[in-house]
């Protein structure tokens, strides 16, 4: 007979929000047995975006047990025997296939089943697959797809069959950006495609792009811009070996990594759970439409304060300061005791090769380049300004100090009134030091 089991709290995913959340379960008190995780992966949760950068080092690869959650915020390390000593049981390796939020049952793909009183939904996101849009070839061997540790370790098994390879890496996002830098120091032959007139274009204004374009293209890195993969050719093993684009140019291929988004896991919860801009809709302690279930993580869409407006974010600082938020509400409805709103700043970074930016806030209205964004340059140190209506709202930095990260995050937050946009972009980061 199938397995059932019982759990006052149910966290289900086993990603990043999963291990903040049970670290913050651990802070406010949990008794062994209350807690369990459900996971698909078979590892306990790790710092995700490790994955496209330590992981694929060709030498000293971060490895597990090295970057389990909370490692990444500074935190404890939360091995496997630190759940066990918790009493927080891990179940590693299952799917949960199907969602009953009435009856409060979760089943998983081999039949077991798991009810629960508080539920934490950080399913996470899924990558998108070109054989979603039933692009030609794009079935073929060795065309991989970055989300999870097994995604990783199938790139990293790639690399090592072919070594000192041809690699085209199908997409200009952050991930693209991360994996193209990954595969050149690793010694490949790095293309990188994408349609837009330049990469990360939902964050990057032309000013900032030329700056990584050229830095890429210094490190002998081949942009090709504004087409798309329209299929691939395999050799007799069914490995791909080229890339076809749209605009009837080829590329020879051993290794195609794609990186064209992501979309929230939020399939088994369809009619029973109100959404929002593509995610759980959610109140400003991450409790959903039905009373006791919770989402955290990328599937959540919550009320953003600072910007009065209901959003949903797919970054790891958001991921871990929900599942906390989310924790301390529940922990907190339990003893009576009032949690504050989630007032959260949008925050995002990103690394690669010996270069490293971070962004805080909205990049909406005019942007104001400071800096030196020459590609050239010795040590580069430029940024952009976001103004809307008179006001700072997004800050972004390549190149930064710590304590200059500080002071962009600090505007960010503040939403300083500024008048001249050309004195701003003379000022740079003075202007953020003095706020
Ligand atoms: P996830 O960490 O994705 O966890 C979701 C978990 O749920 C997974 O364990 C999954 O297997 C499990 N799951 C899903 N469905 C089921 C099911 N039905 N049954 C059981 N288990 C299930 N963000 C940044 O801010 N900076 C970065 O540099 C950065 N780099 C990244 C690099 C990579 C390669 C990736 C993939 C993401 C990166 N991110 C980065 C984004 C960041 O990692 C995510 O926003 C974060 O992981 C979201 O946390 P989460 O817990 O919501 O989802």
């Amino acid at each position: 007979m199938a397995s059932e089991k019982h759990f006052k709290y149910v966290i289900l995913g086993g990603g990043v929000a999963a291990g903040y959340a049970a670290k913050e379960f651990a802070n406010q008190g949990v008794q062994p047995g209350e807690l369990a995780i459900i996971s698909k992966e078979s590892v306990a949760p790790y710092e995700r975006p490790a994955l496209s950068k330590g992981y694929l080092f060709p030498q000293n690869a971060a490895r597990l047990p090295g970057f389990h959650t909370c490692v990444g915020s500074g935190g404890e390390k939360l091995l496997p025997e630190w759940y066990a000593e918790k009493g927080i049981e891990l179940i590693l390796s299952t799917e949960i296939v199907k969602a009953d939020l009435a009856s409060k049952t979760l089943t998983s793909a081999a039949g077991a089943t798991f009810t629960y009183e508080t539920l934490l939904i950080a399913t996470g996101s899924s990558t998108i697959k070109l054989t979603d849009f039933g692009v030609q070839g794009a079935e073929a061997n060795n065309i991989l797809y970055l989300r999870d540790i097994d995604d990783a370790d199938k790139l990293v098994a790639a690399m090592q069959a072919k070594k000192d390879g041809k690699a085209v890496v199908v997409g200009g996002g952050y991930i693209g950006l991360e994996l193209s830098a990954a595969l050149k120091i690793n010694n490949f032959d790095v293309s990188m495609i994408y349609p837009e007139p330049w990469c990360m274009p939902r964050l990057f204004t032309a000013g900032i792009a030329h700056f990584y374009e050229g830095y890429y293209t210094s490190k002998g890195i081949n942009i090709v811009k504004g087409t798309y993969a329209s299929g691939f050719d395999a050799d007799a093993n069914g490995d791909v070996s080229v890339v076809k684009l749209k605009d009837g140019r080829a590329l020879d291929a051993d290794i195609v990594i794609v990186g064209v988004g992501g979309r929230p896991l939020t399939g088994l919860f369809k009619g029973q759970v109100e959404e929002e801009k593509g995610g759980l809709k959610t109140d400003a302690f991450f409790e959903t439409s039905v009373a006791g279930v919770y989402a955290i993580g990328d599937v959540a869409s919550f009320p953003m304060k600072l910007y009065n407006e209901p959003r949903r974010v797919e970054h790891v600082d958001h991921a871990r300061k929900s599942a906390e938020q989310a924790v301390k509400a529940i922990k907190g409805k339990e003893s009576g005791e009032t949690v504050a709103e989630y007032d959260y700043l949008p925050y995002f970074y990103s690394r690669s090769f010996d270069i490293a930016w971070q962004f805080y806030g909205d990049n909406v209205g005019e942007s104001v380049l400071f800096g030196d964004n020459d590609p050239a340059a010795a040590k580069a140190k430029f940024g952009t300004y976001w103004v809307k209506d008179g006001k700072v709202l997004g800050v972004f930095l390549e190149g930064g100090s710590a304590d200059e990260y500080q002071a962009i995050a600090k505007v960010a937050r503040a939403q300083p009134p500024v008048a001249d946009l050309e004195a701003l972009g003379k000022e740079g980061l003075d202007f953020a030091a003095k706020i």
